[in-house]
């Protein structure tokens, strides 16, 4: 081409007229669809692009969604993965969130069209679920409802905690700082190793509104040690509250030393606090179990507005709750024979080895419970690459290699899994062009 390509390039109107994109303008918004054009014409601008593949080049950089956020595969054998938005939704989740994104009737009631308790089906799905609860409550998240529950039984008065307990969750989340923003004043007790009863026992008095108990769920303190457990701290005469955290609700023989929801209720404790999106495997929530007086107090706390949750999470945590096992239970109870399987016929296809892979539980649970498993491992050179593709995969990197560990990968995923490493390997060396 001798004349200079600039002066004929169309413009970004004329590109997108192109059917293709303007049905991408319904779907994607008129945005999105204008940056992918500009970009393509930067690129026949600078001559990289021939000017009638301007409008093919802005269809190809289209993203598939209006959002940023990419949906990645995680082989990294962690199964509540924090950076990776923790709990996979089931199926039935994902439906309930979909059919709750229109109109719905969250806080309506058809029968008689007024007003009605705001997500009731949640609530009797959680009682349902913890039949020892007499009241629960669903809020933001497992510190949400940790603070809500404080403000409302300590705010202005003493809140008595072990000195062991002080722990930092995870990402400069700290339990005193917590504490402190309800305006209860912290009376801690014990010592980082040993606490007794007696302990609570002096500092309980007329000034304090509960005593907390928070599982330390991310790490262990072994040696000479000892705490008190729920049931001794219930003879003390003031409310308890057990923030158990991981949101088992019932006992889970892989996880014997997990506290329970309903383990901790029949113990004694008044109300118990934990997250919905670890093991139970549902949408990012703080529930709220217990006493059917406390409870009310906190969901009639002005706080209880600013911490409740949305139509959408709503749905997608009763759908957890009374709907089908949860990809989180699948993975943590993955068949190791079965991963073998899998791990098996992913490395025959990659030319590549399979070896052992100890998962792990993840989101700050269950510290020191191993997850015997399997992974195919590749050259730790292809993570970044393997991160960047159009199908983002996210493995382990250990002793030099980079591991894919299927424990978290649903068995459906396996193939997208297979062609996403493929493509990051690029042609077979003897098909690269020297
Ligand atoms: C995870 C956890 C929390 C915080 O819950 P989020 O849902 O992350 O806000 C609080 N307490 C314990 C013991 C936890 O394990």
């Amino acid at each position: 081409m001798s004349a200079d390509p600039r002066r004929s390039l169309p413009r970004t109107d004329v590109i997108l007229g192109d059917a293709r994109l303007r049905a991408a303008t319904g779907r994607l918004g008129t945005a999105v669809v204008k940056n992918a054009v500009v970009t393509a014409l930067a690129e026949a601008r600078s001559g990289a692009l021939p000017i009638d593949g301007i409008a093919d080049r802005a269809h190809d950089l289209l993203p598939a969604l209006a959002t940023e956020m990419r949906a990645v595969i995680n082989a990294t054998g962690v199964v509540l993965h924090t950076n990776l938005g923790r709990a996979p939704l089931s199926a039935a989740a994902v439906e309930a969130m979909v059919a709750a994104a229109g109109y719905v009737d969250v806080e309506f009631d058809l029968a008689d069209g007024s007003r009605a308790r705001r997500g009731r089906g949640v609530l009797s799905a959680l009682r349902a679920a913890v039949p020892g609860a007499e009241q629960a409550l669903a809020v933001n998240n497992g510190a949400a409802a940790l603070l809500l529950a404080v403000t409302t039984l300590a705010s202005g008065r003493e809140v008595v905690i072990s000195r062991g307990e002080m722990v930092e969750i995870g990402d400069n989340f700290r339990l005193p700082d917590l504490m402190t923003v309800t305006g209860a004043v912290i009376r801690e007790v014990g010592t980082t190793n040993r606490t007794s009863l007696s302990d609570y026992a002096r500092a309980v008095g007329p000034e304090t509104g509960c005593v907390v108990k928070i599982h330390p769920s991310n790490f262990l303190i072994t040696g000479f040690t000892s705490s008190v457990g729920v049931a001794e701290l219930a003879t003390l005469g003031v409310p308890v509250i057990a923030d158990v955290g991981s949101g088992l609700l019932l006992p889970d023989q892989l996880l014997p030393d997990e506290p329970d929801v309903a383990g901790s209720l029949g113990a004694g404790a008044d109300v118990v606090t934990c997250s919905g999106d670890k093991l139970l495997g549902g949408p990012q929530t703080g529930l709220i179990f217990g006493r059917a007086d406390l409870v009310e107090r906190m969901r009639a706390h002005p706080l209880a507005r600013a911490l409740r949750c949305d139509k959408l999470t709503l749905a997608a945590l009763e759908a957890t709750l009374r709907g089908p096992r949860t990809p989180t239970s699948e993975s943590l109870h993955a068949d190791p024979q079965r991963l073998r399987q899998r791990c098996d016929l992913l490395a025959a296809a990659l030319g590549a080895q399979v070896v052992p892979s100890q998962g792990t539980v993840g989101g700050g649970g269950a510290p020191g419970v191993p997850l015997p498993g399997w992974a195919v491992a590749l050259d730790s050179a292809l993570a970044a690459a393997l991160r960047t593709g159009p199908t983002p995969v996210v493995g382990r990197v250990s002793g030099g290699h980079l591991l894919l560990d299927l424990r978290c990968v649903p068995p459906a995923d396996d193939e997208r899994l297979r062609d996403a490493v493929l493509l990051a390997l690029g042609p077979p060396a003897a098909q690269r062009i020297p």
